[in-house]
Formats: structure tokens, C-alpha cells, sequence
């Protein structure tokens, strides 16, 4: 199957088949569960998705960076129609399959530093970041865990605890998990001061606070978004995670990574710590692993995953065969198409054309964010830095209206980012980004009325 890599749109989107198929939604699933853009997807490659009316919709979204090699890779399908075939579960626990094996060794080798890892295998994100803390706890025998304003690790209950924002996320979801502890994130656009504040004191005030309120010896893990994700898409300072990895080193606390959302060449290198030279105990992944096949794991320090007692970590799907043989496909893609190269070249062409909108609206507070991660705050004006979040759901809509899946994120809902399948072509993205600036014109025109 190919797709022309060109939007199209032949019915208002969404259309009237999605429509109906949203009103069959209502009826037939949890209000809890809701839809962004209501255009009902058949197929997909690269760029493009397609509804159920035939429209070609530009994808900026990859369903929440897990496509990154893009829907219908010629590498994942096959595998995964292989493994299909020949097997599709026993248990990694009760009978054994290479596939697991082998996605654990290449996690050992492409997450940050040469030492000896171990790697397991689970089924979502939030899994993943709960299973560290276990790790975490168990290594160390300590129980305290530091988190972050702005962080995102999932809607478990130990996750919702670890996540910042209530609405939606954890608003009458309580009570929640102990020991999490909360300290402020180094955002250089909204940290006291601005950016070279943040810059010089973000380290020694975070770790003042941990050191004052929690206590070193207490403490078994912080851990933190290299990038943030949900809460904005927020980039600390350069040196902030490397004097806070070795702040934690020469305290016995674990430093953990959550690379579920800039792991996997999102951010132009493999995983976004890798950027400064960061070596995180722990790293979590999943989202674009495996090319859109549920899939999660926790790597880590050997010595760290081996100190749990056998059968403690697990799941009965976790490491399925079919998602495993999906994500040594993904992998190989990232590999050898350069996926690293491209988003790179791909931030550039986001960031070039959203700085142009920021000289023609005073709206654009910031635009920030690496590789194929790349966001714009949105702001009443640039004194006040009032949080625009109403512009920023207008803008998002009449994004949708055109065709361009767009998603937004923040504690106070007015970032939209950016997140193309890496595959997308040039044209796409060219396209994408014109149509969110007639997007905001006419967000912008509206709200002057
Ligand atoms: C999405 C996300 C999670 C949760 O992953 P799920 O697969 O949705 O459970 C955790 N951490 C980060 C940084 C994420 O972006």
C-alpha cells in the first residue's frame, strides 16, 4: 500500500463518516477517554494519515512520538507479519523467545554509557517509569523519590502521583502514592529571574530543596524529563542534568531518566540525554520503540537491575514476541535511514518557520525544544507572559479544520508542539507550517472580535 505523501481534504474535517463514528463513541465508550481531532484514521504512512471520509490529513503528532519511523514502515510490517505467523505470545516468564534477548542487548547498546546493563521489558510507558521505581527502592533501600514541577510519567496510581498536572490527569484520582516529593523544574523562560537565573542557580536551589525537605539519605531516585514532555516541552539549561546526575552519584540516589517521549532519535541523537553527555542509572522508554506496537523497558546499571530477587519484575505481556520483532524493526530503521540526522533537519525547518511567526505575533513567547521535539509557548504578551491558553486551543482547531493533526501540551495549556513522524518529507512540513500560521491569523483575528 503507498499513500501519496499529499494533503487532501474532501469533506469539512472531521466529516461525516467520522461523525458518525463519533456519535457511535459516545454511546459505546468512557467519557473519560477523550478525542483530540474526531477524524476517524483507516491507514497511514509517513506524513499522511487518512479518515474514514477519505480525507488526507498531515500528521504532526505521530500519535505522541511513536511513530517516529513513521506509520506503514516497510521494516516493521514485515517483521511484524513474520512474527505474526510464527508466534504471538507464551509468557517471557513461563517459555522464553529470542526476540525479548535481543531487544534487551540493543538497548544496552545504544542508551548513554559503555558500563554493563540489563534491560526488561514492559507494556506502556507508565509501567516502564513504575518499574524503576521499584528498582530504584529495592537498590538502594531508601523509599523517597524526587519529581518535578511539569512532569509527566503516566496515569497509574504511583504514575499520577509522580505527574504534576491535576486537570486531567489526576483531579478526584486520589488518594495517591507516598513518598513523592516535588521540586521546581529548571524552565529558563518562567524560572524568577529568566533564563541566566535559571541557568546559575536552577542546580543549587533544586538540590537545596531536596537536601532541606526530603534529605540525601532518604532519597533512592530523582528522576526527571530530559526534556519535558506534557508540561510544555521544556529544555533545562545546558549543564542542569549533568550537575544534577553527579550531585545524585556522589549521594548514592539514582539519577533516572524518563526518555518515554525524547527517546528513540526525537531529539537528533538517540536519546536526549545524550546530547550533553548525561549517564543516567536508569532510563525508561517506550513510545517510539517499536514503531507503534505497545512496548515499554526499563535499561539500567547491571549491578542496579541484577540486585532484584528473580521474579520480581514482570508482567504476562510484557516483551510480547510481535511487539519485540517490531521494535528490532524500528530500531534498524532509526539505524540505518539516519532518523537521528533527520530530525535534526527537521528541528531546523520547525524552528525557522515558527520564529517567523513569532516576529509577526507578539502571542509567541518562546520557541524551543531539539530535533524533531519542538515547541512554541504561547503568551497574552511578552511583558506579562500571561499563559495564552485560549489562543492556543483556537489555533490548535482551526489547525484541525485544515487538515494538520496538531497537538498541544503544558501545566497551562498553551504550548503547541511538534511532532512529525521523522519520515515526513520536506513538503509536508513546509505545508504544516504555513497552514499554522493561516491557522493563527485566523485564531488571532477571531479573538480580537
Ligand atoms: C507518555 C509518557 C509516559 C507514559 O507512557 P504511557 O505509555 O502512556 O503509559 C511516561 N513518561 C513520559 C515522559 C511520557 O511522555
Amino acid at each position: 500500500m503507498t499513500i501519496e505523501q499529499a494533503r487532501r481534504l474532501v469533506t469539512p474535517v472531521p466529516g461525516p463518516k467520522s461523525l458518525e463514528l463519533q456519535a457511535r463513541k459516545t454511546a459505546a465508550v468512557s467519557a473519560g477517554v477523550s478525542t483530540g481531532l474526531p477524524a476517524y484514521i483507516v491507514a497511514g504512512q509517513d506524513g499522511i494519515l487518512v479518515d474514514a471520509d477519505g480525507n488526507h490529513l498531515i500528521d504532526f503528532g505521530s500519535g505522541i512520538a511513536v511513530t517516529n519511523v513513521g506509520n506503514g514502515n516497510p521494516r516493521v510490517i514485515e517483521a511484524v507479519q513474520a512474527q505474526i505467523a510464527q508466534l504471538t505470545h507464551t509468557c517471557f516468564m513461563v517459555t522464553p523467545y529470542e526476540g525479548y534477548v535481543a531487544v534487551a542487548e540493543k538497548l544496552n547498546e545504544l542508551t548513554p554509557g559503555g558500563h554493563a546493563k540489563r534491560s526488561a521489558l514492559f507494556n506502556s510507558g507508565a509501567e516502564a517509569v513504575e518499574n524503576a521505581v521499584k528498582v530504584a527502592r529495592h537498590f538502594t533501600g531508601r523509599q523517597a523519590v524526587v519529581v518535578f514541577d511539569h512532569a509527566y510519567h503516566g496515569r497509574t496510581n504511583l504514575t499520577m502521583a509522580m505527574t504534576a498536572k491535576n486537570m486531567p490527569y489526576k483531579n478526584k484520582f486520589g488518594p495517591f502514592a507516598s513518598e513523592m516529593y516535588r521540586v521546581p523544574m529548571a524552565y529558563p523562560y518562567r524560572w524568577p529571574g529568566g533564563p541566566k537565573a535559571c541557568e546559575s542557580d536552577a542546580f543549587d536551589y533544586v538540590t537545596s530543596q531536596i537536601h532541606a525537605q526530603v534529605g540525601e539519605e532518604n532519597t533512592a531516585a530523582v528522576i526527571i524529563e530530559p526534556i519535558q514532555g506534557e508540561g510544555g516541552f521544556i529544555v533545562p539549561p545546558a549543564g542542569f542534568l549533568r550537575e544534577l546526575a553527579g550531585w545524585c552519584q556522589d549521594n548514592g540516589i539514582l539519577f533516572i531518566a524518563d526518555e518515554v517521549q525524547s527517546g528513540f532519535c526525537r531529539t537528533g541523537d538517540w536519546f536526549a540525554c545524550d546530547h550533553e553527555g548525561v549517564v543516567p542509572d536508569l532510563i525508561t522508554t517506550a513510545k517510539g520503540i517499536a514503531g507503534g506496537m505497545p512496548l515499554a523497558a526499563l535499561t539500567g546499571r547491571a549491578d542496579i537491575m541484577d540486585a532484584v530477587h528473580p521474579g520480581g519484575l514482570g508482567g504476562t505481556y510484557g516483551g510480547n514476541p510481535v511487539a519485540c520483532a517490531a521494535a528490532l524493526a524500528a530500531i534498524e530503521t532509526m539505524a540505518a535511514d539516519n532518523l537521528a540526522a533527520r530530525a535534526r533537519a527537521i528541528g531546523e525547518k520547525l524552528t525557522a518557520g515558527l520564529n517567523a511567526l513569532a516576529e509577526t505575533y507578539e502571542q509567541v513567547g518562546e520557541v524551543r525544544g531539539r530535533g524533531a521535539m519542538i515547541a512554541m509557548e504561547l503568551v497574552e504578551d511578552r511583558e506579562t507572559k500571561t499563559p495564552a491558553a485560549a489562543l492556543t486551543a483556537a489555533i490548535n482547531k482551526a489547525c484541525h479544520n485544515r487538515g494538520l493533526v496538531s497537538l498541544t501540551c503544558g501545566t497551562y495549556g498553551n504550548v503547541f508542539r511538534f511532532l512529525p513522524p521523522l519520515t515526513i518529507s520536506d513538503a509536508l512540513l513546509d505545508e504544516g507550517l504555513a497552514l499554522l500560521g493561516e491557522a493563527f491569523a485566523e485564531a488571532v483575528t477571531a479573538g480580537k472580535d
